[in-house]
């Protein structure tokens, strides 16, 4: 277990814009203990062999999602419109991931621009469906780029789930793919019945982490980032600026709630986000910054009545492991409007980037095409992949882990497992004209 440096850390004032900078205050937190690892990492690993046992199959079903995070509430949606029974795994008590549980309140990249450089909304189908039922609450702000209410997020992810008649297991981890060879033929759970098994037609990994292709033995690369921690202020519309030494502090950004603002953390590079025992040393750490940043600033004259209403409740794991699909997308492709055959939806931009060594800036970039063979793994069969771990080049990563982008590889998953599924083919095999036309029915955008 590597050791690491806590002597600084840096929590990003709010803005969306600011994941790629490092702005905002900055919390000196020298002289902190790192916690003594488990096991000594010089000695070998001591294991020790678990009892074969037999399982119940509580599920027979035709698509069995794993991971309710945006891409897979989308791909759950979709299957099920689509008339395939289908089951979905979270192992929190939530839907959204880090949308709603990791309070990242943005849902980014819904706009970008055409050939014609006519700016336009690029999100439509589920995610334009979902940020229409949180507007109409009275739930998000900003038609760009809208920032929702995490409460609220997870109430309409509910009832879409409940609507579409998706069957819904919470406080389920997924833990083993069941494999026949190549294919994938379902996935253990353990929760507090126990471990099951649910056996399907098609698999989607929407874990974000690729934990059911790294079980079913696919290939892919493991790209540490940063891993941070979000939190919320409350009392905001409470602060006195004519308090005698009222100074401005940095205070996150506005929520569809008045008086409470998001505080993102860009947190720590280089940080494995599948290391349980690195998590661990990070939540501890944050947690206490967090705590520590807001107690600093009740004590600036005017922010006496400010509080920290909650910190996440799902680590910010920004990226773990990628996908070896049958094609991956690269950063060209996303800025010279690469058309594919395959085309499963559109997403947009966020930030500016670097392009052929020119800034290209947020608002001038262009539009760009997902394929389906990149959320095809290269190994195994009736498993799709989607959400941050889908197949991309590195240098495109700061646009694929977005959850405007998620929620478009969700959708395309789930209505490509259903075709699959009904048309007793492998997802390799599916038609791809059909697939477009069932996605075109459940309103996705294809400029
Ligand atoms: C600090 C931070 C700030 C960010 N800011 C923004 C922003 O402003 N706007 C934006 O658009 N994006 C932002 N992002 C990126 C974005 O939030 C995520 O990349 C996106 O939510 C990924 O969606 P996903 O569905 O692929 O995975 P996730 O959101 O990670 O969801 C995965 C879900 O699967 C569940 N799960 C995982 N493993 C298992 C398992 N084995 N069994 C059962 N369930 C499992 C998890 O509990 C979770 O609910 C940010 C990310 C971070 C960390």
């Amino acid at each position: 277990m590597k050791r690491r440096d806590f002597v600084t850390r840096i929590i990003v004032a709010g803005s969306a814009l600011s994941m790629g900078v490092s702005c905002g205050r900055k919390i000196e937190g020298d002289q902190q203990e790192t916690p003594t690892p488990l096991s000594d990492p010089t000695e070998p690993q001591r294991t020790i062999t678990e009892p074969a046992r037999e399982i119940p199959v509580i599920a027979e079903t035709d698509v069995l999602v794993i991971g309710g995070g945006p891409a897979g509430v989308a791909a759950a949606i979709a299957a099920s419109r689509a008339g395939a029974e289908t089951y979905l795994v979270e192992r929190y008590n939530h839907l959204g991931g880090l949308w709603t549980g990791g309070l990242v309140l943005p849902l980014l990249s819904t706009h970008a621009v055409d050939k014609q450089k006519r700016r336009k909304q690029v999100i439509h189908g589920l995610g334009g469906e979902m940020a229409q039922r949180l507007f109409d609450m009275g739930m998000a702000i900003h038609e760009v780029n809208p920032i929702i209410d995490p409460e609220a997020g997870k109430y309409v992810l509910d009832e879409m789930i409940v609507e579409s008649g998706v069957k819904m297991l919470y406080h389920s981890w997924g833990v083993n793919a069941i494999m026949e060879g190549n294919t994938i033929k379902g996935v253990f759970i353990e929760s507090k019945s126990g471990r099951q098994a649910v056996m399907a037609k098609v698999v989607i990994d929407c874990t974000g982490d690729g934990d059911v292709f790294h079980w079913a033995g696919e290939s892919y690369e493991t790209m540490n980032y940063h891993i941070g921690l979000v939190h919320r202020l409350g009392n905001i519309d409470r602060i006195d600026k004519n308090r005698p030494g009222y100074k401005e502090m940095p205070l996150g950004q506005p929520t569809p709630i008045p008086s409470v603002n998001w505080v993102n953390m860009h947190g720590l590079n280089d940080q494995d986000g599948i290391d349980m025992q690195n998590l661990s040393e990070l939540q501890l750490q944050y947690r206490k910054e967090i705590w520590e940043s807001v107690e600093e600033i009740k004590k600036v004259p005017g922010h006496e009545n400010v509080f920290l209403l909650d910190t996440a409740s799902q680590m910010g794991v920004r990226m773990s492991r990628i996908v070896e699909g049958e094609y991956k997308l690269t950063l060209e492709d996303s800025m010279t409007f690469k058309q594919f055959d395959d085309v499963i939806g559109i997403s947009g931009a966020w930030t500016s980037m670097l392009y052929k060594g020119n800034k290209v800036l947020a608002y001038e970039r262009p539009l760009w095409q997902i394929p389906y063979r990149s959320l095809l793994p290269k190994k195994t069969e009736n498993l799709l992949v989607a959400g941050r771990c889908f197949c991309f080049e590195q240098a495109l990563v700061e646009d694929t882990r977005i959850i405007g982008t998620c929620l478009i590889t969700g959708h395309g998953a789930g209505a490509a497992a259903a075709i699959a599924a009904n048309d007793r083919v492998t997802v390799r095999e599916i038609d791809r004209q059909k697939l477009r036309k069932t996605l075109e029915e459940q309103n996705v955008w294809f400029g």
